[in-house]
């Protein structure tokens, strides 16, 4: 069996934030894909406190990226829903061009002229927007979905639309693939994960692909000399053949170089999750405002999600 050498995030930006902007969303779906159950629900009071400091975290994530090097940095907001908020207000406080992308992960319930009046904000300043949008048929039909993308389509690149596949609604994620194909836009099935069994995580996955021309995602260097690509971390995970990946769920990651703080950090509403330079850990928290770019170094942990953006090497 052979055991990880590397594996690299292909992503071309040269930084990754991940940014939580809420954990609060409109709708409350019973397959909720977040780890410790479903979605909170919203609190008026709440969000619009959070909407205050957000616009405060956009004014120090310009401030924490205009004193480095980088040139190329991508946003990746996502939640709960993040179009809670108005993004346009919020992002229009960016004020750096460092920023070449903003990437959004929405269950679409906006109209569609939430999403150009935000694309119109952003082109302003130099970036691109792109999007996850997720198709959640308990609170839209799959027709006003797809009614929405086909206009998304035309101002929004690269355009992936998602779906949870699990044991029970696999017709419809038949559905799903075969509109998307009809279309042309890139489409991913994502097993759901919590699901316990094995079994039935597999029988999710069987429908879990995306479009190919959509590109890998990782590629990964193994001990036996070998290299492959992967399309989704999914696909990574389920691939039996690597040591590492027994459990199917995590990456066994201990004794790895990671790039946690190097070339990706992770914020919680307004707390950078990362490492300092006197702590190895990634699970160090910190206000936005402390935060600085650490080196490559070594994970004590013996397992990591890898929040989907992290370069792995021995
Ligand atoms: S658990 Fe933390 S230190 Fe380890 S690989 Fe993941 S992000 Fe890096």
């Amino acid at each position: 069996m052979k055991s990880l050498i590397r594996l690299e995030d292909l992503d071309p930006a040269d930084f990754i934030i991940k940014w939580r902007m809420t954990e609060m969303c409109n709708i409350n779906c019973s397959y909720c894909i977040r780890q410790h159950g479903n979605a909170k629900k919203i609190d008026k009071e709440l969000l619009k406190k959070q909407e205050v400091r957000l616009h405060e975290v956009a004014g120090c994530i310009s401030n924490f990226l205009n004193k480095t090097e980088l040139s190329n940095v991508k946003i990746d907001l996502i939640g709960g829903e993040v179009t809670l908020f108005d993004l346009s207000k919020i992002l229009f406080n960016l004020n750096t061009d460092k920023i070449k992308k903003i990437q959004i992960t929405t269950n679409l319930t906006q109209p569609v002229s939430y999403f150009k009046n935000l694309v119109n904000i952003l082109s302003e300043k130099g970036i691109g927007l792109s999007m996850t949008a997720s198709c959640h048929y308990e609170f839209q039909s799959l027709n006003a979905y797809f009614d929405k993308i086909k206009v998304l389509q035309e101002f929004v690149s690269p355009l992936t639309c998602e779906m949870v596949s699990h044991s029970g609604n696999q017709d419809l994620c038949k559905e799903f693939k075969v509109r998307c194909e009809d279309i042309g836009v890139n489409y991913m099935l994502e097993a759901d994960l919590r699901d316990k069994s094995l079994s039935a995580r597999e029988r999710g996955l069987m429908v879990a692909s995306k479009k190919p021309s959509a590109g890998p995602r990782y590629k990964a260097k193994f001990s036996d000399g070998t290299e492959e690509t992967y399309v989704t971390r999914n696909s990574f995970l389920y691939d039996k053949s690597i040591k590492e990946n027994s459990e199917q769920k995590w990456i066994a990651t201990e004794g790895y170089f990671c790039t946690n703080s190097a070339g990706f950090v992770y914020i919680d509403f307004d707390t950078a999750v990362g490492r300092t330079d006197k702590n190895d850990s990634c699970t160090n928290r910190m206000p936005i405002e402390e935060f600085t770019i650490t080196s490559p170094r070594r994970c004590p942990h013996k397992h990591c999600s890898l929040c989907g953006h992290m370069s792995l090497w021995k």
